[in-house]
């Protein structure tokens, strides 16, 4: 996605660490006109697939889910970063996240990921696959189907996206990251 790519090379900050900084659009401040062109983008790849619902992850896959949401006229549902009071009729899994070094507990109720649902997974960026990981993990408690998988930015040096495309997911990047060095943006 032109836009997207242009935006990323004008505002992205490369980081040490292979982490890349887009707080003007995406992770902080945010664009609802780019976000809305993110999420035409998004509904064009994914035309033709019977997706009833959409989901990500907190807080910054939000933003772009709930555009595509209104777009694709879709329910939105975001997995939370932490663990439930009571883990009845929720969903829960570990994921790593390597940008704060930690891991969390994430989860879902099952009202709202059932075997009935066909979904498209939103987030904002796909490195090492962690995050993805989590929601295959979470489909597959609830019976649910991944019909496809769709990041803003696909940091492809981290190898997450290829994993996944081996494996037969439908990875969908709007702009991908070859290299990151000090202060240059690579991208493909
Ligand atoms: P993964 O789980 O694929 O290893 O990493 C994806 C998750 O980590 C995303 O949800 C995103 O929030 C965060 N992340 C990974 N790489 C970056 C990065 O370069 N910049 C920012 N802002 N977030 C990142």
């Amino acid at each position: 996605m032109e836009k997207l790519k242009q935006r990323i090379l004008q505002a992205g900050k490369s980081l040490p660490g292979g982490i890349l900084k887009v707080d003007s659009f995406l992770n902080h401040q945010l664009d609802p006109n780019l976000m809305m062109d993110i999420a035409r983008a998004f509904a064009t790849k994914l035309d033709g697939k019977p997706i009833n619902k959409i989901v990500t992850i907190e807080a910054s896959g939000i933003a772009p889910a709930v555009m595509l949401g209104y777009v694709m006229q879709l329910p939105v549902v975001f997995v939370k970063k932490k663990v439930p009071k009571t883990l009845d009729n929720f969903y829960i899994r570990d994921v790593h996240s390597f940008t704060k070094d930690r891991t969390y507990t994430v989860s879902i109720s099952a009202d709202y990921l059932t075997p009935e649902d066909h979904i498209v997974f939103i987030d904002d960026f796909l490195a090492y696959g962690n995050a993805a990981r989590g929601i295959i993990d979470l489909c597959a408690q609830s019976g649910s189907t991944i019909e496809a998988m769709g990041f803003v930015i696909e940091k492809a040096f981290q190898g997450g996206g290829d994993e996944l495309r081996k494996e037969g997911y439908d990875v969908i990047s709007l702009a991908t990251v070859e290299r990151l060095e000090e202060g240059k943006i690579y991208l493909k």
